[in-house]
C-alpha cells in the first residue's frame, strides 16, 4: 500500500464536517393509526375489496361534502381514468384533449381505448391546460377534455366546463394532485364535470400505497365503471329481477378489468383521509416558508391558487432565472444531499408521444420554456422547518456561479 493511512491523512487535513443525511424528495406520512388499521384488516380475514373499501368510498364522498357523489375506489388513478373514459364511451376514432405538461398516465389511458390524444400547451400563469388552446383544437371528433390540476392548483375549470358544454363534450378531471383543492370555492370532485379521479400513489398528498378514487355524479357512468372495475361482473342484473339471488350468481356483461381496491389499501386510506386537511395545512405552511426564504433569489415561485381558493401543494416547482442551467442546478442540489425532481418532462419531449402524435416543441412554448427552467423542491408533511431552511440554503449555494 502506497496510500497514506486514513489516520495520518486526517491528522494533516482539516476535519470534514459529517455529511448531513440525504433529504428525500418525497416521503409518505404513515402513522401508528394507519398501521393499526392495516393490522386490523389483516386479522379480519377479509383482505380484498370489502367493508373497508366500501367505508372508504362513503367517507370520501363525505370528505368532498356532497352526498350526491358516487365514489368508486380503484387500485390506481390510471385505472380510474381508464374506467371513466371507457364509461364515457370513448373509443377508436375519438379525440381527447389533454395538456403536454403532465405525467404520461393522463394521455396513455386515451390510447388504452384506441382513441387519439390531442396534446395542447398550458397557461403561463397557472401552469395548467390553456382553455384557449383547448378551444382551438376542438374538431368534429373531439369527445372529451382531461384537465390536470397541476401541482395541486386548480385548472381554469369554469372556462373548460363552458367550452365542454358549448361543444357537447365530456370533462374527466385528472385530479391526481388535487386532494384537497378548490375552484371558486368548490372542492375539486364536486364540480360539474363528468368525473374526477384522485391518486393515492405513495408520493401523493394522501396515500394508500397504490390506489385511486373515481368520483362522479353520473349514475350511468358510475354503474358502468363499477362493473368494469371487476371483470365486467354484473350482480345487479339478477338482483333487479330476483330479490332472492344467491351469492354465487352473477353474469359477465363485458370483458372488464381488475381495478378494484383491496381492504388493506382502503384501511390506510380511511386514516389518511381523516388527516387530509391537517396534512394539506402542513404542506401549505412549507410552501409559505419557501416563498418567504426564496423571495429575493431571482427564482420564479410556483403559481398560487386564485384568491380564496385552496391549493393542495402536492408539488413546489420553481423556475430558475435565465443563465442558470437547470441540470447543473439539480446536480448541485443532489451534491448537498437534497432530493429533487422535474415536473414534468412534457409529453412532447417523450419519444412515444412525440412520434405517435407528431409533436414539435415549437407548438408548446409555455410548457417547453418551463420544462427547461423548472425543478421541484421537496414538499411533504414530514419535513421540519429546519429541513425547509436547509433546502432554501442549498438553493442559494446551487445558484452561486461555479
Ligand atoms: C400520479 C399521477 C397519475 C397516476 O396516478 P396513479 O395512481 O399512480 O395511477 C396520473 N396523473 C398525474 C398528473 C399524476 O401525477
Amino acid at each position: 500500500m502506497t496510500e497514506p493511512s486514513s489516520s495520518s491523512s486526517s491528522s494533516r487535513l482539516p476535519p470534514t464536517p459529517p455529511a448531513l443525511p440525504t433529504l428525500p424528495f418525497a416521503l409518505p406520512d404513515i402513522g401508528e393509526a394507519e398501521i393499526a388499521e392495516v393490522v386490523d384488516t389483516l386479522r379480519s380475514g377479509w383482505l380484498t375489496t370489502g367493508p373497508k373499501a366500501r367505508r372508504f368510498e362513503q367517507e370520501f364522498a363525505e370528505f368532498l361534502g356532497d352526498a350526491g357523489l358516487q365514489c368508486i375506489a380503484v387500485n390506481s388513478a390510471t385505472a380510474g381514468l381508464h374506467l371513466a373514459l371507457e364509461a364515457a364511451g370513448i373509443g377508436p376514432g375519438d379525440e381527447v384533449i389533454t395538456a403536454t405538461h403532465t405525467f404520461t398516465a393522463s394521455a396513455e389511458v386515451i390510447r388504452y381505448l384506441g382513441a387519439d390524444p390531442v396534446i395542447v400547451d398550458i397557461e403561463q400563469h397557472s401552469w395548467c391546460i390553456d382553455p384557449r388552446e383547448v378551444e382551438k383544437h376542438i374538431t368534429s371528433r373531439t369527445r372529451a377534455i382531461i384537465p390536470v390540476h397541476f401541482g395541486g392548483r386548480s385548472a381554469d375549470m369554469s372556462a373548460i366546463l363552458a367550452i365542454a358544454k358549448r361543444h357537447g363534450i365530456k370533462v374527466i378531471e385528472d385530479a391526481a394532485h388535487a386532494l384537497p383543492c378548490t375552484h371558486r370555492g368548490a372542492m375539486i370532485g364536486t364540480l360539474a364535470s363528468d368525473a374526477a379521479v384522485f391518486s393515492f400513489y405513495a408520493n401523493k398528498t394522501m396515500t394508500t400505497g397504490e390506489g385511486g378514487m373515481l368520483v362522479t355524479r353520473d349514475e350511468a357512468l358510475a354503474r358502468r365503471a363499477k362493473v368494469m372495475r371487476l371483470h365486467g361482473i354484473d350482480r345487479d342484473a339478477f338482483a333487479r329481477f330476483n330479490s332472492a339471488t344467491p351469492a354465487w350468481r352473477y353474469d359477465i356483461v363485458a370483458p372488464g378489468f381488475k381495478y378494484n381496491m383491496t381492504d388493506i389499501a382502503a384501511a390506510i386510506g380511511l386514516v389518511q383521509l381523516t388527516r387530509a386537511h391537517e396534512m394539506r395545512e402542513r404542506r401549505a405552511a412549507i410552501a409559505a416558508q419557501y416563498d418567504d426564504l426564496l423571495a429575493d433569489t431571482g427564482i420564479a415561485l410556483p403559481p398560487h391558487a386564485e384568491a380564496g381558493d385552496v391549493h393542495a401543494w402536492h408539488l413546489y416547482p420553481v423556475a430558475l432565472p435565465a443563465g442558470l442551467h437547470r441540470d447543473r442546478f439539480i446536480d448541485a442540489m443532489f451534491a448537498q444531499g437534497i432530493g429533487m425532481s422535474v415536473h414534468y418532462i412534457p409529453l412532447h419531449q417523450q419519444s412515444y408521444w412525440k412520434e405517435s402524435c407528431r409533436l414539435h416543441a415549437d407548438d408548446f412554448p409555455v410548457s417547453e420554456t418551463l420544462y427547461r427552467s423548472t425543478a421541484s423542491l421537496p414538499i411533504y408533511t414530514r419535513m421540519t422547518d429546519g429541513d425547509v431552511r436547509r433546502v432554501a440554503e442549498a438553493v442559494r449555494r446551487a445558484m452561486e456561479p461555479q
